[in-house]
């Protein structure tokens, strides 16, 4: 039915179109930058995201979920692990420790720890929104979970941790970022290893250059680490049921950090060197020039795939100028020719 008149748009004019080419650039003014290192992985992912999620703090979407955010389960993770591995008078430092809390009872010095963080970390309201059971399968999940994570590393050469949630402030080519390392051990040979906790997909590829996806270990390692330390390594420690592992760039891997590791898994295959580490060095020195220089065109590394979680489409406008190809057809056409 048409729409009735007084809420049917109003007839105008065809509007003129101009077409320009806008090369204006704007630099970043100096001073500190909110969001830590997120800014540069963004930069390499498409330097429009990391112009418009920095400076003028857009956002995607969140959609809404019935239970905890993926985030919220993420945080909640993070802050049991920060608390078993605090040292005394509650947590542990060591894998000594850790192998006489097995030999104790693991669970149960891992369900104290979870039902504290449940007590004092569960974001505001949650326990009023949601059933208590499901607060407590949530609570169930993340004791068998964590008890698992340790057991895997409990298989380790024997290490110590230095710090967890270690905040760093560091400047590259004049910009300046505030980072949160999750968690620095110390390895037997005295060298120092970056760990970050992950729940979902990791793929240590996806540092290498050029335009890596992800360069958030790469920078902890190659600027965040005290420079008077040595580095070992930098690894995902990932936290997945029945699929714990750790994965990244170890100098030694075998002695240092998995004794019981194949010869043919990356990390051995892949070992950590001193030309790696310069090359992300370099490469990220490039990319906080240019945010800084203004950089901020959009150029999605891997278009369609870089932009599937990004959200901000409705700002870039990438699928006016750009319709993602259909592979199906190009097969198709491929087949007939
Ligand atoms: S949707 Fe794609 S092109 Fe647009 S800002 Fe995100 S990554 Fe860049």
């Amino acid at each position: 039915m048409p729409l009735p008149p007084e809420i049917a748009a109003q007839p105008h004019p065809e509007l003129p179109n101009y077409s320009f080419r806008d090369d204006s650039i704007i630099p970043y003014a100096p001073g500190p930058l909110h969001g830590g290192g997120a800014v540069l992985t963004a930069q390499s992912n498409c330097p429009f995201k990391a112009f418009a999620t920095a400076r003028l703090a857009a956002e995607g979407w969140n959609s809404a979920e019935a239970g905890l955010t993926a985030r919220q389960r993420g945080q909640l993770l993070h802050f049991v692990l920060h608390s078993v591995w605090a040292g005394p008078p509650l947590g542990i430092r060591s894998s000594g420790e850790l192998l006489a809390k097995i030999h104790s009872g693991l669970s149960s010095f891992v369900a104290d720890h979870v039902q504290r963080v449940f007590r004092d970390k569960l974001p505001s309201g949650v326990r009023d929104r949601m059933p208590a059971r499901y607060l407590a399968l949530e609570h169930e999940r993340l004791i068998a979970l964590i008890t698992q994570w340790l057991e895997y590393e409990s298989a380790r050469v024997p290490f110590q941790v230095e710090n967890t949630e270690v905040p760093a402030a560091v400047t590259i080519a004049g910009l300046e970022l505030r980072l949160r390392l999750d968690r620095v051990d110390r390895l037997i040979d005295k060298t120092l290893l970056v760990i970050d906790y992950k729940t979902g997909d990791v793929d240590p590829k996806d540092w290498n250059p050029p335009r890596p996806d992800d360069v958030q270990l790469p920078l902890y390692a190659a600027f965040a680490v005290n420079p008077n330390e040595e580095l070992g390594g930098l690894v995902f420690a990932n936290i997945r049921p029945g699929q714990n592992k750790f994965a990244g760039c170890v100098e030694d891997a075998k002695s240092t950090l998995l004794p019981k590791l194949r010869p043919n898994t990356n990390l051995v295959k892949r070992p950590l060197t001193p030309d790696q580490l310069f090359e992300w060095r370099e490469q990220i020195t490039q990319l906080a020039s240019d945010f800084l220089a203004g950089r901020a065109d959009v150029d999605p590394r891997a278009f369609p795939d870089t932009c599937k979680n990004c959200g901000l489409q409705t700002l870039c406008r990438i699928l006016e100028n750009r319709q993602p190809i259909d592979e199906d057809a190009e097969t198709e056409e491929a087949g007939d020719d």
